[in-house]
């Protein structure tokens, strides 16, 4: 098959491993940088430019958009669909995993567990807003925010206040979150392909770090996954509409509960914590299901 990667950088070692992996099952692998395709919108057949010419069809197309170009990685994964190309995950699915609030949401109507979450615009709603999801210890969340940055743990209701102010003063969208303190600064990050997990890590965070991210300094192992957690992985991925993704749950005391569902999980820190070779994975599900036209939402 003709296969793009859609990646900014193609020294990436995600990127080259997903070059590598499929070149090796037998593949026409191309990186394409994502903010060098343009698209030409108005002919009735739809196309992708790059570097000045016209793209040649693709069978699969593998977006990894990061999450400072959201905006303009959707509408040119949404390009490739309006082609028929297969998109390993759609533009729909993209956007919507990359609002934390929005995703929250949409799981919320599913059975998958979450931390109890408030979401507020108005000051004036501030107390009831940190009562709601049980008092301080809390934790308070920029919407934009990634790799851990913009995730501030607050103490008390006192000091949860202050902080809220703070950030709606700067006109920030933030969710506040009950702080799951048995989970101990870990988390599992579950990387899922197809429907099923193929591979997961329990990341602990740094000494006196409730972020387990790896980059707060945060370091990952292999975990043996529970029945529930493997089901709220499949479930959260499923709702979100991701064919590929990586599902960060953390261990509560009720039970499995999702942080969030990342689009472009990174294939660094679970191929090496787990041995797996992953980026195969993702083409052997490519090869079962990559088919013209098989966009669920048409772009919408
Ligand atoms: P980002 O998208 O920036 O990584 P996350 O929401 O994943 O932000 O939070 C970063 C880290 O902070 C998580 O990996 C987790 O270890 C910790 N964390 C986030 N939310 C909670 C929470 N409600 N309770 C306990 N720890 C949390
Ligand atoms: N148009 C989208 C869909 O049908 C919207 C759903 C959403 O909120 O993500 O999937």
């Amino acid at each position: 098959m003709r296969i793009a990667v859609l990646s900014r950088n193609s020294n990436l070692y995600s990127t080259r491993r997903l070059k590598e992996a499929g070149e090796a099952r037998g593949h026409q692998v191309d990186v394409i940088d994502t903010l060098h395709c343009y698209m030409d919108i108005t002919k009735s057949r739809p196309a992708v430019r790059y570097l000045g010419e016209e793209l040649p069809y693709y069978d699969a197309v593998i977006p990894r958009i990061g999450a400072s170009i959201t905006f303009y990685g959707a509408a040119v994964v949404r390009q490739f669909e309006m082609m028929g190309t297969f998109c390993v995950n759609e533009s729909v699915a993209i956007s919507r995993s990359r609002d934390k609030l929005r995703s929250l949401q949409l799981l919320s109507r599913k059975d998958v567990g979450l931390p109890r979450t408030g979401f507020a615009n108005k000051p004036d709603d501030i107390k009831d807003l940190i009562k709601n999801v049980g008092g301080a210890p809390l934790v308070i969340k920029l919407l934009e925010g990634t790799q851990g940055i913009g995730v501030v743990l607050a103490d008390t209701n006192k000091n949860a206040e202050s902080i809220i102010e703070a950030f709606m003063g700067l006109k920030a969208n933030i969710l506040v979150q009950e702080f799951i303190k048995e989970a101990g600064g870990a988390d599992i990050r579950c990387f899922v392909v197809g429907g099923t997990v193929v591979a997961a890590m329990k990341r602990q965070g740094a000494e006196g770090e409730f972020r387990s991210n790896l980059h707060r300094g945060g370091s990952a192992k292999l975990i043996r996954l529970t029945k529930e957690e493997r089901s709220t992985a499949v479930n959260a991925a499923k709702v979100m509409g991701l064919n590929v993704c990586g599902v960060d749950i953390l261990q509560s005391n009720n039970g499995p509960v999702v942080m969030e569902v990342n689009s472009s999980p990174g294939l660094e820190g679970i191929e090496t914590a787990t041995n797996k070779d992953v980026a195969d994975l993702i083409f052997s599900f490519i090869e079962k299901q990559a088919k013209p036209h098989k966009t669920k939402t048409k772009g919408k």
